[in-house]
C-alpha cells in the first residue's frame, strides 16, 4: 500500500514537473513556429511584389522599344507628327528638336514647355557644371559649351527616356533620333496615367486574403491597392518598379494581421495555460489520491492497532477476573463472585461484538456479507435487548426505557445483522453518552417502513461531523472519542447491513439535547397485524 502511494506521489510530482517543463517547450516551440510562419509569410509577399514589379519594368521597356520606333521612322513634318500623336493613347504631346535639343516643333512660346520649366531652355555650363543666369533663348551663346538639360542626354545617345521632375509632378520624355532626318529629334513627353492603367492591369486578380499590395508613387502616395486594409503598419516587401524610368514609384506589400500581436501571444498563452492546467488538474489528483491512499492506509494501521488494542482490553480482563475466581474462590464473598462473573460476562460481549464488527466488515468489504430473512416478532426482539443489555447499562448510569411498540410487529430481517446494529448502536450511547444517563428505544410504524429510533441525551454529534460519522474510520474529533476506544467502523457497518436490506441508518440531533440514530426498516408487506 505504502508503496503504492510512494508511486502516485511520484508520478503527481512528475506530472508537475513535466507540466512545466512541457509549458516551457510549447511556448518556444509557439513562439519558434510563428516566427517561422511569419518569415515564411514574408518571403511569398516579396516574391509576389518582385514578380509584380518585373512584369510592369517589363511593359515599360516594351512600350519604349515600340513607341521609340514609331518616332524614330516616323516623316519629320509636322503633319506626320500630329498623326502619330493622335494615334497612341500613350503619347500626350509630340514634339522635334534639333541635336542640340533647341526646339522647332511645336513653337518656343507653346504652353507644352511650361510644364519643362527649365528642361528645354536653360543651358548648363558644362565645364564647371553651374547653371548661368539668363540663357533662356540660348541664342547668344556657343551651343557646344553650354548646353540645356535635354542637350546633354541627347549627346550621349542616339534615344533615351528621362523621367522629367516638375512641380512634383512626372514628365516621362521619350525620344530619338530621326532616321529619316538625322539632324532632328523626335521625341515625346508620355501620358502618365495612360502608362499607369497597363500598369494596374498587371496586378494579380487574385492574391492571398492575408496579403495586400499597392503602388506608391515618389512622394508615397498610393495609387492602386489590393486587398487595401492594412493602413497601421509599415510595409513588409518594398520593391522598385523600373528606377531609370520610373524613379521613386515602388511596389508595396503588407501582411495582413487579422488578429493583433498582443492577441496571438494571448491565443498562444491561452493554449499553453489550459494544456498546463489539464496536465496540473492530473498531477494534483494524481497527489491527490496519493494523499487519500495514505490516509486510507494510516486509518487502517489505526483499525488495526485499535482492534489489537481492543482485542487485549477484555480478554486481559477476562482472563484478570477468571484468575482471581480461580485462586481466590474460596476468600471471596457471594457478591463479589458475582461482580466478577458479571465483567467476565460483559468483556466477552464486548469481545464478541468487535468480533462480529471485524468480521462484518470484510465480509462486506469482499463482497461476501450473507443475509438470512427471517419473520421477526420486533416487540420480542427489543424486550429481549433491554434484558441483555440492562444491567450493563445500568453499571454506567444509564436508565435503558424501551418505548411502545405493537406486540404483533412482525418485521422480515436478518436476525443477526439487527442484533449487531442495535449492539453498535447502544454501545457508542454507552462510550459517548452516559453523561446524559438515558436511552430510549421507541418504534415508529411509517407508510411503509418501521423507524427503530435510539435516542440518547449525550453531547450529540457537532454539524461539521455529522456527514461523516456513516464514513469508514472516521472518529470524531473530541475528547469524548480520545477518552474511548473505538475504530470508527460502528455506524459505517450497521449503515451498510441495513441498507443491503433496502433500509438505512440515519442521524438527526435529538430535541432537548443528544443523538437519535434511526433505523429505518422496510415493511413492504405490513406485517403488523
Ligand atoms: P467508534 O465508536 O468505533 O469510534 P462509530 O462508527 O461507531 O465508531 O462512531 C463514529 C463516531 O461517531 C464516534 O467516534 C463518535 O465520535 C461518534 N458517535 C457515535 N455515536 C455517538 C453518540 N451516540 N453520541 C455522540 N457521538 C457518537
Amino acid at each position: 500500500m505504502i508503496k503504492r502511494n510512494r508511486i502516485f506521489l511520484i508520478l503527481g510530482i512528475c506530472a508537475g514537473a513535466s507540466a512545466l517543463a512541457l509549458a516551457f517547450y510549447a511556448f518556444r516551440s509557439a513562439r519558434h513556429e510563428t516566427e517561422f510562419r511569419n518569415a515564411e509569410t514574408r518571403k511569398l509577399l516579396i516574391s509576389e511584389a518582385s514578380i509584380l514589379a518585373a512584369r510592369a519594368s517589363d511593359f515599360l521597356k516594351t512600350e519604349e522599344r515600340n513607341l521609340s520606333s514609331l518616332l524614330r521612322n516616323s516623316d519629320t513634318e509636322k503633319s506626320a507628327l500630329l498623326a502619330i500623336q493622335s494615334k497612341s493613347p500613350h503619347i500626350r504631346q509630340i514634339f522635334m528638336t534639333d541635336r542640340a535639343g533647341q526646339p522647332l516643333f511645336p513653337g518656343k512660346e507653346d504652353l507644352f514647355y511650361k510644364s519643362f520649366g527649365a528642361f528645354f531652355f536653360d543651358p548648363v555650363n558644362v565645364n564647371n557644371g553651374k547653371q548661368e543666369n539668363d540663357y533662356s533663348t540660348g541664342s547668344k551663346h556657343d551651343r557646344v559649351r553650354l548646353l540645356t538639360q535635354f542637350g546633354i542626354a541627347l549627346q550621349k545617345n542616339n534615344s533615351g527616356w528621362i523621367p522629367w521632375v516638375n512641380d512634383n509632378r512626372l514628365h516621362p520624355v521619350l525620344w530619338t533620333v530621326s532616321a529619316k532626318k538625322p539632324d532632328k529629334i523626335i521625341g515625346a513627353e508620355l501620358e502618365l496615367m495612360s502608362l499607369l492603367s497597363r500598369i494596374l492591369q498587371l496586378f494579380p486578380q487574385e492574391i492571398p486574403p492575408y496579403f495586400c499590395l499597392e503602388l506608391a508613387d515618389t512622394q508615397n502616395k498610393v495609387i492602386y491597392a489590393v486587398n487595401p486594409s492594412a493602413k497601421h503598419q509599415s510595409p513588409d516587401a518594398i520593391v522598385p518598379v523600373n528606377q531609370e524610368m520610373l524613379p521613386g514609384w515602388h511596389i508595396r506589400g503588407y501582411v495582413i494581421q487579422q488578429y493583433g500581436e498582443t492577441t496571438i501571444i494571448l491565443f498562444n498563452v491561452l493554449q499553453i495555460a489550459s494544456f498546463v492546467l489539464v496536465l496540473l488538474a492530473c498531477g494534483g489528483l494524481l497527489i491527490w489520491l496519493a494523499r487519500r491512499e495514505l490516509e486510507l492506509a494510516g486509518q487502517q494501521t489505526s483499525f488495526v492497532a485499535n482492534v489489537s488494542h481492543e482485542l487485549k482490553t477484555p480478554l486481559t480482563s477476562i482472563r484478570m477476573y477468571a484468575e482471581m475466581l480461580r485462586e481466590k474462590k474460596d476468600k471471596l464473598s457471594p457478591e463479589k463472585q458475582d461482580h466478577y462473573l458479571s465483567v467476565i460476562l460483559s468483556e466477552s460481549e464486548r469481545l464478541s461484538r468487535l468480533i462480529s464488527n471485524v468480521l462484518n466488515f470484510s465480509r462486506m468489504e469482499a463482497g461476501q456479507k450473507k443475509y438470512n430473512w427471517e419473520n421477526l416478532n420486533l416487540h420480542e426482539f427489543l424486550n429481549e435487548l433491554s434484558i441483555l443489555y440492562h444491567p450493563g447499562l445500568e453499571r454506567l448510569g444509564i436508565k435503558l426505557t424501551i418505548g411502545s411498540c405493537p406486540e404483533s410487529l412482525q418485521i422480515k430481517i436478518d436476525r443477526d445483522s439487527l442484533t449487531q446494529i442495535m449492539d453498535n448502536l447502544i454501545s457508542n450511547a454507552s462510550k459517548y453518552a452516559a453523561d446524559g444517563k438515558d436511552l430510549n428505544i421507541s418504534v415508529v410504524e411509517r407508510d411503509k417502513t418501521i423507524l427503530v429510533n435510539v435516542a440518547d441525551r449525550g453531547a450529540g454529534i457537532p454539524i461539521s461531523s455529522r456527514s461523516r460519522i456513516f464514513n469508514k474510520f472516521y472518529r470524531c474529533d473530541n475528547s469524548l472519542t480520545a477518552e474511548s476506544k473505538g475504530s470508527g467502523l460502528g455506524l459505517s457497518i450497521a449503515r451498510g447491513l441495513i441498507r443491503d436490506q433496502g433500509g438505512d441508518l440515519l442521524y438527526s440531533p435529538r430535541e432537548g439535547g443528544g443523538s437519535v440514530f434511526t433505523v429505518v426498516i422496510p415493511n413492504d408487506e405490513g406485517k403488523s397485524n
